[in-house]
């Protein structure tokens, strides 16, 4: 393989702290676009994937899945990206393409299995992947997004996990006007949650457990702002909602969410902790409810959301970081003291 070389920070182990490490990038094929990554948002994925906290990692682990950047080289066959031009990088970065789901527009649910930006199996390299915490990122025409003319470019980078991570289950459940809608958790997915619930005309409700967040909440567009943690504030809730969308990153009672569901409603979740959340019975047997999961988002959902964003003026809220206080963020992340998501300025990764 020609050389290709990028800067990047990663993690080495599941307890060690991100350090300068310098890798490859495979040089652009006929359908590579190159991209000069500008920005890099963190999820909380990021944490749980390096840290092993859902099964082993591959190291060196370079995170990060919120990429936004501009073109800096193309390949002789890309058609859609032009050099210079600013551009995104989502949660994937390869998919079968032939599989029912891929033809529908649904890679992230690839029967054989879709490529994940890090940590990953790399079909080019033979190693695994290896995500935005990085100077630079080679990835195949069909799954780089277009950054909307004058979005700014470092609050877009969270669209691409958050935002379409909210989005797509907002539609799938076809959240709209006279829907009560609930949003827990007010993170990097949630805020964004609570910004596209509100856009598409819902009752927006968010639970939180930091009664410091109630404020913002309502200025992101909730229309009422609950403490979860306060059961008589929870009570006039109860078989209310017609869809709930979970964003909690840890372990949480899921039973004390699903009462709140009115006749068919359904809570989805997208948070991921590492544990199993026990579901009793009759939490659904009750009202014929739902429980349901949704991942991340296709591309052609991605670049329709990315689009939804722009004619509804809706970004995320961010912190501006420099690589060298990625670990002191992840700390601030894990203690529930992100507003909303952290975004790394790669002009400041260096050794
Ligand atoms: P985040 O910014 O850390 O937000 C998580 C929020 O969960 C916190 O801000 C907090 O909100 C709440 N929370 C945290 N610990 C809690 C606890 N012990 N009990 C109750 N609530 C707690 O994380 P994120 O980046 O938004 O990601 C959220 C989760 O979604 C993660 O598990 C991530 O891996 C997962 N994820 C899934 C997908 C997917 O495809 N399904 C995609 C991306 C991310 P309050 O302070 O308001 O309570
Ligand atoms: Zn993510
Ligand atoms: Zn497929």
């Amino acid at each position: 393989m020609t050389l290709n070389p990028a800067k990047a920070f990663a993690a080495h182990s599941a307890t060690t702290p991100l350090t300068f490490t310098p890798i490859q990038r495979r040089e652009p094929g006929p359908t590579d676009v190159e991209i000069d990554i500008q920005f890099c948002g963190v999820c909380h994925s990021d944490i749980h994937t390096a840290r092993s906290e859902w099964g082993p990692a591959k190291y060196p682990c370079v995170p990060g899945h919120e990429i936004v950047g501009h073109v800096t080289r193309v390949g002789a066959e890309v058609s859609q990206f032009k050099v210079g031009q600013h551009v995104g990088v989502g949660c994937l970065v390869d998919s079968c393409r032939t599989c029912i789901n891929c033809q529908a527009g649904l890679e992230q649910y690839c029967t054989g299995g879709s490529t994940g930006t890090y940590n990953s199996a790399d079909k080019h390299t033979g190693g695994h992947t290896l995500g935005g915490y990085s100077s630079s990122i080679v990835v195949d025409q069909g799954f780089v997004l277009r950054i909307p003319e004058g979005m700014d470019l470092a609050a877009a980078a969270p669209l691409l996990c958050a935002g379409i991570t909210t989005y797509s289950p907002l539609r799938h459940w076809k959240v709209g006007p006279g829907m009560k809608v609930g949003i827990v958790g007010l993170g990097g997915l949630g805020h964004m949650g609570v910004k596209l619930a509100h856009a598409m005309g819902a009752h927006v409700v968010l639970f939180t457990t930091s009664p410091k967040k109630v404020e913002d909440g309502l200025k992101l567009g909730a229309n009422e702002v609950v403490v979860s943690t306060d059961a008589a504030a929870m009570k006039p809730h109860s078989g209310t909602f017609d869809f709930i969308l979970d964003c909690v990153s840890a372990q949480h009672d899921i039973n004390s969410y699903l009462k709140l569901l009115k006749l068919n409603g359904t809570l989805t979740l997208v948070g991921a902790p590492e544990q199993p959340l026990p579901v009793a019975a009759f939490s659904i047997i009750s009202q014929r409810r739902s429980f349901a999961g949704s991942g991340i988002g296709g591309i052609r959902e991605t670049q329709e959301m990315l689009d939804f964003c722009a004619e509804h003026k809706i970004l995320p809220e961010i912190e501006m970081i420099r690589m060298d206080q990625v670990n002191e963020a992840w700390e601030r992340v894990v203690k529930q003291d992100v507003h909303y998501r952290f975004v790394i300025d790669m002009a400041t990764l260096s050794a």
